[in-house]
């Protein structure tokens, strides 16, 4: 069987390069591949791909990232038009996972992957498959759009190795849609968060558990309690056993439910309450209405400013003007 395929693939190598090609199977990839295109077969998507560049071909013929063509190859094959949507669709967001490689020296894992043993201890999730394309298509969407927006040397600095995305997943048996794993430097996202939620709060709960990641790396713990940042609320606030969500779950989510927290889950803990904050300065809809409540809350804008001082400590890109355009966003 492996004989007749390496015929197949050799003959539509040369073929279509009208030349020679020397077509060999990579052992260690588990991948065919193209000693003089420096191309790799992906079975998934079924094209080459070179791994250095990013570019992209369907048999027939290589060429650089150019969808257009791939769309016409992908039309004479499948026979489905639905089916063709969604793989040339599922393309341009491979090509986006590949540019933030490129980018931000960060993978995005959509398959499987080796996870850490850490991820592996307290995580179950399960990896995608084809017949999750279409929700990965939505979530690798938003992700390309929201993560695009860091800046390249804050990104490198926090030291964030991978993304994955899952389905399914649970940490020590709790249903969650993300995970910051911290000492693996990879954040699981779930795709059960773009069937859920808005994509406002997709965006939310993304710069949300990569915050946890963040304080992880420049304070030390994910559960660090800033003495600097809790002397900013009102004397006498309590975290935790006697914030307002313990004592009421039902307005977890109630915006601005008093001075100083964007919503009631901030109350549940130092840490949620950064990372609240982090998330609400990132996410457009929601920056603009920190603005509005942040002109007679005095404690909310301390917060803010500390935070955007903090990050300006990490990179001269998060400037005022980087916030208020990232307000004006979507
Ligand atoms: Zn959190």
């Amino acid at each position: 069987m492996k004989k007749i395929m390496t015929l197949c693939i050799l003959l539509f190598a040369i073929i279509s390069n009208n030349g020679f090609t020397k077509v060999i199977w990579d052992k260690n990839k588990n991948q065919w591949y193209d000693t003089r295109s420096g191309m790799y077969y992906d079975q998934v998507r079924k094209l080459w791909y070179n791994p250095r560049t990013g570019h992209t071909a369907r048999p027939g013929g290589y060429n650089s990232s150019n969808n257009n063509s791939l769309n016409d190859n992908e039309n004479k094959n499948s026979g489905s038009a639905q089916n063709t949507n969604v793989s040339s669709s599922l393309n341009e967001i491979v090509n986006g996972f590949n540019q933030i490689h490129r980018k931000y020296g960060v993978r995005v894992h959509y398959r499987r992957f080796r996870p850490s043993r850490y991820a592996r201890r307290y995580t179950r999730w399960q990896y995608l498959t084809n017949a999750d394309n279409v929700k990965l298509k939505k979530l690798g969407k938003i992700l390309i759009r929201v993560f695009n927006k860091y800046p390249v040397d804050f990104i490198r600095k926090t030291k964030l190795r991978a993304i994955a995305l899952v389905k399914n997943m649970s940490v020590q048996g709790q249903k969650r849609g993300a995970m910051p794993d911290a000492y693996g430097e990879v954040l699981y996202l779930s795709t059960s968060i773009v069937l859920s939620y808005s994509k406002t709060y997709t965006e939310h709960v993304i710069h949300h558990e990569y915050y946890h990641m963040i304080e992880q790396q420049f304070n030390g713990s994910m559960y660090y309690k800033d003495p600097r940042w809790v002397s900013l609320n009102v004397p006498g606030t309590r975290y935790g056993r006697g914030g307002m969500y313990m004592r009421n779950p039902s307005i977890a989510w109630k915006k601005h439910p008093a001075k100083g927290f964007v919503n009631g889950y901030s109350t549940s803990a130092v840490e949620e309450d950064k990372a609240e904050v982090f998330a609400f300065l990132m996410t457009p809809d929601e920056y603009r209405k920190v603005l509005k409540w942040m002109r007679t809350d005095l404690v909310l804008r301390a917060k803010f400013n500390y935070m955007k001082r903090f990050l300006y400590g990490k990179s001269k890109e998060f400037t005022e003007s980087y916030f208020n355009r990232n307000a004006r966003l979507n």
